[in-house]
């Protein structure tokens, strides 16, 4: 029987545990998941610190320490382009086929819906707190963001200091003002 496969697109600015949820929810729902990599081409922003690749490694160790079996994801990294037009044509150019759409993201939902995708809104957890803002408004604070991401996104900015390259980057946004 041919599978169903969806696909998730986010900036993921770190990956959070609202990622996380949403992620295992979709793998309840269809066969395989695409989880694609928003703005892959930006890293070494205040709102867009991290590299595509390392956002990469913090989704698949989080996956392999779930437990997800790797044969049911695909995580591919995706730049942004200036034509909204053609933005999903250009997405299906890099992925496998995909019938069916998750998206909390309203232009991402409307360019899909156009398309003819199946689109669904999935249920947004904790937003308050769950949340790529938050999660780096908590690291400028020196406050408590590990309790909102998985492990993997802990690890991945021990090992890059990414602590300090987001306090770094927020000292340049100050003194390019
Ligand atoms: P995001 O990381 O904020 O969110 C991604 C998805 O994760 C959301 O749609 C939502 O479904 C889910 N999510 C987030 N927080 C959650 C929570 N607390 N609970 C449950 N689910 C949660 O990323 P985004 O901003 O939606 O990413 C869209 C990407 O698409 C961006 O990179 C954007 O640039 C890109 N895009 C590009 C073009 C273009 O190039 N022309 C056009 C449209 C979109």
């Amino acid at each position: 029987m041919q599978k169903v496969r969806a696909i998730l697109i986010g900036r993921m600015q770190p990956i959070h545990n609202g990622h996380m949820q949403i992620i295992n929810e979709i793998l309840n729902e269809v066969d395989e998941i695409i989880i694609g990599i928003g703005s892959a081409q930006l890293s070494h922003e205040i709102k867009d610190p991290f590299t595509a690749g390392e956002r990469i490694v913090m989704i698949n160790q989080a996956l392999a320490d779930e437990g997800v079996d790797p044969s049911r994801y695909y995580i591919i990294p995706m730049q942004d382009i200036n034509f909204n037009a053609i933005w999903v044509s250009h997405v299906k150019m890099l992925t496998p086929p995909f019938t069916i759409v998750y998206s909390g993201n309203s232009l991402v939902k409307q360019l899909f819906a156009e398309e003819g995708f199946e689109v669904r809104q999935p249920p947004l957890y904790d937003r308050m707190h769950l949340s790529g803002t938050e999660v780096r408004r908590r690291i400028l604070e020196d406050d408590n963001w590990q309790e909102l991401v998985p492990k993997a996104t802990v690890n991945v900015l021990n090992e890059i200091n990414g602590v300090e390259r987001i306090k770094n980057l927020s000292i340049k946004e100050i003194s390019d003002i």
